[in-house]
């Protein structure tokens, strides 16, 4: 939608192809037959997404978002809640370590090895960060003398947030871009939530734009083939699933890797460009609702939790105005790691998930679960396992009419909003230059994009 919208104010004929029912990935909503909104993931926004907070702005889209103060909510069976509370008032990165200094989840002798330990990633830069992509953040952090008790309470929740994955799976330097981001800028760690659903607060705004410059988004229309041409190295179309051919100027996958990966033809396969996609393999996981009788949680915060399969959660009753305002709670799970739960049936994985959640607030077990929406995202953002950075593609490909954006390509930031947004921006970057080069060899003026 970053690509479409920006290119759309440049003058050219978008036409965007989606193969589901609904826009917005994996940032998706829709209604269930009740009129419930059913969300694809709980996503939260940080102050640190400047190209996105820039690109909603450009849109008139700077009422989306609640902000809240910068705050991580653990929760534990052991210990309840305990939040690490940004010093507001505090420049980066004091704000940071007053609030690590000031939460009673570690003691103090585990604070004292985790400020020194991130000594290097908070005053260093980028370049060094970037060297650590072939280790574990695991292996880092305990090489960097921060003991198991911040490695399983601190730095596993941020892990799964980030990833999905616990520290073991993911690398340092996924881990020490998101530290160094947030004990570099003082408003990097404000943290929002949609204000409501996705649906109604981004996407079909966005797309009413891009209909009025004559752009089209079509629903239901899935690419199952890239017709290439080898001998001119052009794109010629895209092949539909019921068989119908888009053709257009300039051609451009926002898919994610998996589904490339699916429809790229021998010929393209074979570049050791394609051919290195296979490295970037989608992690699982889980999305469920949870409709209850009453209050269960009492929070209007995020909550986030390592001690059960239950990774990130909130209560949408709260947190969300537009879903209701402390109403009977809505609680949204992102469960994770989901490798083993996944292919489990619906019963089996809400039966798992309310066990976890009484675990960690045991007045939910005196409450009616009225209803469940369950989504399974079995290959979603890329698992940044150690030495799997170096794969992530250019947005320009070796076949000059054809470019990749979405989260997996090359971008500074991790799989995440931001992320697609950045990659989109570099993507138009490229689609630019190529149009200037084709349009300076006088072959077309204003190309049509699919
Ligand atoms: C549960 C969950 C929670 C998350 N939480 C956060 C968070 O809190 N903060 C954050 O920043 N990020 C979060 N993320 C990550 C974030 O959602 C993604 O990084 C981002 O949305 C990826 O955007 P994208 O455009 O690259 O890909 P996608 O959103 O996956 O979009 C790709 C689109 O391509 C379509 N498509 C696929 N194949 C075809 C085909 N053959 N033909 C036509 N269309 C096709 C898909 O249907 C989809 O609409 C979360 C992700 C999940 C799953």
């Amino acid at each position: 939608m970053v690509v479409a919208t920006q290119l759309s104010r440049q003058g050219h004929e978008i036409v965007v192809l989606e193969k589901r029912h609904v826009p917005g990935g994996k940032v998706s909503a829709w209604k269930d037959a009740d009129g419930d909104w059913v969300e694809s993931g709980l996503h939260v926004f940080f102050g640190a997404y400047h190209n996105l907070l820039k690109f909603l702005d450009q849109n008139d889209l700077n009422d989306t978002f609640d902000w809240r103060t910068a705050e991580m909510i653990f929760a534990s069976p052991e210990y309840g809640l305990a939040p690490i509370k940004f010093v507001p008032g505090l420049p980066a990165p004091l704000n940071g370590l007053a609030g690590v200094a000031t939460s009673k989840l570690l003691p103090l002798k585990d604070k004292l090895r985790v400020g020194v330990g991130l000594m290097q990633p908070i005053f260093g830069d980028q370049a060094y960060i970037d060297r650590q992509d072939n280790e574990s953040y695991a292996s880092w952090h305990l090489r960097h003398g921060m003991g198991e008790r911040a490695l399983r309470d601190v730095m596993d929740t941020m892990a799964l947030a980030l990833n999905f994955a616990r520290t073991e799976d993911v690398s340092a330097k996924l881990m020490l871009t998101a530290l160094m981001r947030f004990a570099q800028e003082t408003d990097a760690s404000k943290m929002a939530l949609v204000k409501g659903s996705p649906h109604t607060r981004i996407w079909e705004p966005l797309i009413a734009k891009l209909e009025a410059r004559g752009g089209t988004l079509e629903l239901n229309r899935k690419v199952v083939d890239i017709l290439y041409e080898p001998l001119t190295n052009n794109v010629d179309g895209f092949v539909l699933d019921d068989g119908s051919i888009v053709r257009g100027d300039v051609y451009i996958s926002a898919m994610p890797v998996h589904s490339l990966r699916k429809v790229l033809p021998d010929a393209l396969r074979e570049m050791e460009y394609f051919a290195d996609l296979r490295h970037l393999k989608g992690r699982p996981v889980i999305t469920l609702q949870f409709f209850f009788d009453r209050q269960v949680t009492g929070v209007n915060h995020l909550l986030f939790s390592s001690h059960t399969d239950i990774s990130v959660y909130a209560d949408m009753a709260n947190v969300a105005p537009d879903y209701s305002t402390g109403g009977p709670s809505i609680v949204q799970f992102v469960v994770a790691p989901a490798d083993k739960l996944i292919n489990l049936d619906d019963e089996a994985i809400v039966q798992h998930v309310m066990a976890d959640f009484v675990r960690l607030h045991p007045v939910a077990s005196e409450a009616k679960l009225v209803k469940y929406t369950i989504v399974r995202i079995p290959n979603s953002v890329y698992q940044a396992r150690p030495s799997v950075d170096q794969y992530r593609p250019d947005q320009a490909t070796p076949v000059p009419n054809f470019f990749l954006a979405g989260d997996y390509t090359q971008q500074e930031f991790l799989a995440s909003i931001e992320g697609a947004v950045r990659s989109g921006l570099r993507c138009v970057n490229r689609v630019e230059r190529y149009v200037q080069h084709v349009q300076h060899a006088g072959a077309v003026c204003a190309p049509a994009l699919s």
